[in-house]
């Protein structure tokens, strides 16, 4: 008894030594040997390994937000310079911005399906959505947990909630599922209208004023924001902070399409149920509920490859974001063997980040040396459209 009372005691003072015996406990109680990941101390990883797949995501997180930030600021300077009728600074058009065209990246990928030319409006917005469809095809949805800024904001609303509150929620399984299919219910409508558009009438929407300026219209709509909009987007804040990815998870379109398409990724979580203890931490951190403790590799639209569970696993090789493993090496609990098997498929945090670097970069350079990165307006039609954009409706 007392030693039990003294585990507790231990337990609550020192949190580091908890983890680690349960590590040890789940081993013994899976009945196989804890070979810890290298790295790994008192079952956590510090912050400035570079082993450390957490620090790589939150670092291209942050890369991008403040990338888009400062598109956002260009964007906003180059509007203003037009309606002053060019009384502050002039600087160059940020093409980057088509990113928050889905719509129009759609339209203009349709459109070169179909005439083999690649429209001169907003083109950037069709090569920024090639890219992240690339990214998902081939490396699962890390556009959603390594690169959108909406997905960021999302997930720093929860974790938020859960640092303040003590946990985050996820609705109740019967609801979750309907909500869940809300997102591709939305996107199921944008995909129809889009799908259904002629090519002339693509090329007829684009070249309408409306067309044209879609990115101002985009920029002002947030700056004019009305009451409903923004109490919807308040709304929609609030409660990310009570429930895990609310937007992601129930809303976004094009987080379901491109889950969709990351059904087809070669790279997948994995795990290796010889080096398992089946401690089920990483299905305790999976921010999507999903039972990476029982699964031999995760094939759900949902998994947005964040990779918290390859971070919170303790044992080695046993779980990995990867590649099929080398079925015909046999391990029979040598460690080496299961190393063998997983050798040249995984990818760590680095290995990540720079293919998504050089995914979503190649991408952008093949565009710009090919000449179709920017979008071919005469500044004189902007001059007389952006003073005029809030007068402007869609055609
Ligand atoms: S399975 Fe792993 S990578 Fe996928 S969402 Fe869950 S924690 Fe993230
Ligand atoms: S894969 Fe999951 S259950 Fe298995 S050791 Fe890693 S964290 Fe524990």
């Amino acid at each position: 008894m007392a030693e039990a009372q003294n585990e507790v005691k231990l337990a609550a003072t020192n949190p580091e030594a908890a983890r680690h015996d349960d590590d040890e406990a789940a081993a013994k109680r899976a009945k196989k040997i804890l070979i810890r990941r290298p790295g790994m101390t008192g079952g956590r990883m510090s912050w400035f390994d570079r082993r450390n797949v957490k620090t790589w995501r939150h670092a291209t997180q942050l890369a991008f937000v403040l990338l888009n930030v400062y598109l956002c600021v260009q964007f906003y300077l180059w509007v203003r310079y037009y309606e002053t009728g060019g009384a502050t600074l002039q600087v160059a058009r940020p093409d980057g911005v088509g990113g928050w065209l889905p719509i129009a990246g759609l339209m203009n990928l349709k459109y070169t399906l179909m005439t083999f030319e690649i429209p001169p409006i907003h083109p950037a917005a069709m090569f920024l959505l090639v890219a992240f469809f690339l990214v998902s095809l081939l490396l699962k949805k890390t556009f959603c947990s390594w690169l959108c800024p909406i997905g960021t904001l999302s997930e720093a609303l929860w974790r938020f909630g859960q640092r303040v509150f003590g946990r985050a929620f996820l609705p109740p399984r019967w609801l979750d599922l309907p909500l869940r299919s809300l997102k591709y219910l939305l996107m199921a409508v944008f995909l129809y209208v889009v799908v259904t558009m002629s090519a002339d009438a693509i090329e007829a929407f684009m070249v309408s004023p409306y067309g044209l300026i879609a990115d101002v219209k985009m920029l002002n709509f947030f700056r004019f924001i009305g009451a409903t909009a923004l109490i919807t987007i308040i709304v929609l804040m609030i409660s990310s902070i009570f429930i895990k990815n609310l937007w992601c998870r129930y809303l976004c379109p094009y987080g379901a399409l491109v889950g969709l398409l990351s059904l087809l990724s070669p790279y997948k979580v994995r795990r290796d149920a010889e080096a398992c203890i089946d401690c089920a931490k990483c299905a305790k951190v999976c921010p999507a509920q999903l039972p990476v403790d029982k699964k031999m590799q995760i094939c759900s639209a949902e998994c947005t490859a964040c990779l918290s569970c390859v971070a919170e696993c303790p044992a080695q090789d046993a779980l990995q974001f990867s590649l099929r493993p080398a079925k015909e090496i046999a391990a029979n609990g040598d460690v080496q063997g299961v190393r063998r098997r997983w050798r040249r498929r995984t990818l760590s945090g680095a290995m990540l980040t720079l293919l998504l670097a050089v995914l979503v970069g190649g991408v952008i350079g093949a565009a710009k040396w090919t000449g179709h990165w920017e979008t071919l307006i005469p500044d004189a039609i902007y001059q007389q459209l952006i003073p005029r954009a809030q007068q402007l409706a869609h055609p």
